[in-house]
């Protein structure tokens, strides 16, 4: 039997019953964009998170993107990014007319920090997006101080963290503004695409709330050039019977990343992850690494193993942003990163004897 990297339809079959009643009522509502179930989950989230305020939107990319508009990026303003991201981070930045000025994670936990991020300020530098990869938060505190003496805005990327938590607080409020992806394979996934914006500012929230909806908070006014970019009551009913055990969820991914841990703490060719002592991880990713990486992926698929990389190729090396001059060597240890790095198999339904499985063959 093959031990598949996520199994979403497991996820599926485990509430079935709930989702497909949630489903069912939102289909007979007769309201197929917005409305009272949209504003349900996000109150619901909102609350989960800590914030004061939840913005729905349609996918992850747009939280990021119209949460930058809402913050007053524009172009030709530089926004600080991580080099190891996934491209949708640069994005976001490049959608707004300004500039991603990407910086280098801290080896140790592939996140990045105040002090880097500090050399990389410039007088066009406007706001950072610190991202929470794989699920562990960055160290925040110290980029909010450095952006308040500096006068930038800190748009988080949550895409990987739901539940995640830094120091006592739930990631969702520590930044001016958080971004939220909610993709099927995300630790709260939708059944289809879906993202948020979460944030205690009540000027940003209606801002992204504008840029959503044509830049328009009544039928036919427009105050600002804006966007498509809502969410269906669909996947937010769908969105909060599965918010209901994303602590359970959690809970299971990170009994996995413990038995992970412990049954690799003796191979000396692979490192393991790090988790900070006041960080909670939210085990979106189980991202070891080794120099024989490619050996190892390929034994584990030879068993029936499948594991992914995340990410194969830095967005430097992109096509996509072949514009921008950066060669092969620029920015090393993202590079190395994609060349060492690989994500085992992790999820809320994968069973402990899967996890001896891939065990066994590492
Ligand atoms: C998934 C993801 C996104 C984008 O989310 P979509 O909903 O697919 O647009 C952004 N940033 C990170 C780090 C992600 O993992």
């Amino acid at each position: 039997m093959n031990v598949p990297f996520l199994d979403v339809g497991a996820g599926y079959a485990e509430l079935q019953s709930e989702l497909e009643t949630a489903i069912l009522i939102a289909f007979r509502s007769g309201q197929y964009i917005g409305g009272a179930e949209v504003e349900a989950f996000e109150s619901a989230f909102a609350k989960y998170t800590g914030a004061l305020n939840c913005i729905a939107v349609a996918n992850g990319l747009d939280a990021l993107h119209l949460g930058l508009l809402a913050l007053g990026v524009k172009a030709g303003d530089e926004v600080i990014v991580p080099s190891n991201t996934f491209i949708a981070t640069w994005l976001a930045v490049s959608n707004c007319g300004a500039i991603p000025v990407p910086v280098e994670p801290d080896r140790t936990t592939m996140n990045i920090e105040a002090e880097s991020i500090l050399r990389a300020i410039t007088p066009k530098t406007r706001a950072i997006i610190p991202v929470h990869l794989y699920g562990l938060p960055v160290d925040i505190d110290p980029i909010l101080e450095l952006a308040k003496e500096r006068n930038l805005f800190v748009l988080e990327d949550a895409a990987q963290a739901h539940g995640a938590r830094y120091k006592t607080r739930r990631v969702g409020a520590h930044g001016h503004a958080v971004a939220w992806s909610f993709y099927p394979g995300k630790n709260l996934g939708a059944l289809g695409d879906a993202g948020a914006v979460t944030t205690n500012d009540s000027f940003v929230a209606r801002r992204v709330g504008l840029l959503r909806n044509y830049g328009s908070h009544a039928k036919y006014v427009h105050d600002a050039r804006g966007f498509n970019s809502r969410m269906d009551p669909v996947q937010a009913a769908a969105l909060r019977v599965k918010l209901s055990v994303l602590d359970n969820w959690n809970a299971r991914r990170s009994h996995i990343a413990q038995l992970y841990t412990q049954g690799l703490a003796s191979r000396e060719h692979i490192v393991t992850p790090i988790v900070p002592d006041w960080a909670q991880h939210a085990w979106h990713l189980y991202v070891i690494q080794s120099p024989a990486r490619d050996e190892i992926q390929k034994r584990l698929l030879a068993a029936g193993i499948n594991t992914q990389i995340h990410y194969p190729i830095p967005p430097h090396l992109q096509g996509a942003y072949a514009d921008m001059g950066f060669g092969r060597g620029a920015f090393p240890i993202a590079e190395r990163l994609a060349d060492e790095s690989l994500s085992l198999p992790i999820g809320p339904h994968l069973s402990d004897e899967s996890v001896s499985r891939v065990l066994a063959v590492l």
